[in-house]
């Protein structure tokens, strides 16, 4: 009698592993994908209660500053005047405009990050 319809208990193991393994994988990926999500939505950078009003003026009308901007693949976090924020999920600078920025953020001064 030949084996070839039966699956030894070593292709047991050795699939079973692989499908673990794949499972985690992706697990992980989609569970680091929602908590990046999750911290940026949750972020409020809207703190202005320290500037000076001719800085808000900046901030809120000249540049049109937003918490979120319309288009992704222009945000704060891959504008070349991002302030990377001190710890993830926090808020970082602007070297153009005063007060806290949203990575997610966006204004009318945004431009390309350039590679370092
Ligand atoms: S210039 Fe505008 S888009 Fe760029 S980091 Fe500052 S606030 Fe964000």
């Amino acid at each position: 009698m030949s084996n070839d319809r039966f699956i030894t208990r070593r292709d047991a193991l050795k699939h079973t592993a692989l499908l673990t393994f794949v499972g985690v994988g992706a697990g992980s990926l989609l569970t680091s994908a929602c908590d990046k999500k999750a911290s940026t939505a949750a972020l409020s950078c809207n703190d202005t209660s320290s500037l000076a009003p001719a800085d808000l003026e900046m901030r809120t009308v000249t540049m049109a500053y937003v918490e979120k901007t319309a288009d992704p693949a222009k945000a704060c976090e891959n504008c070349q005047q991002y302030k990377a924020a001190p710890a993830p999920g926090s808020c970082g600078g602007c070297t153009i405009l005063k007060g806290p920025i949203n990575p997610a953020g966006f204004c009318k001064a945004w431009i390309a990050k350039q590679p370092s």
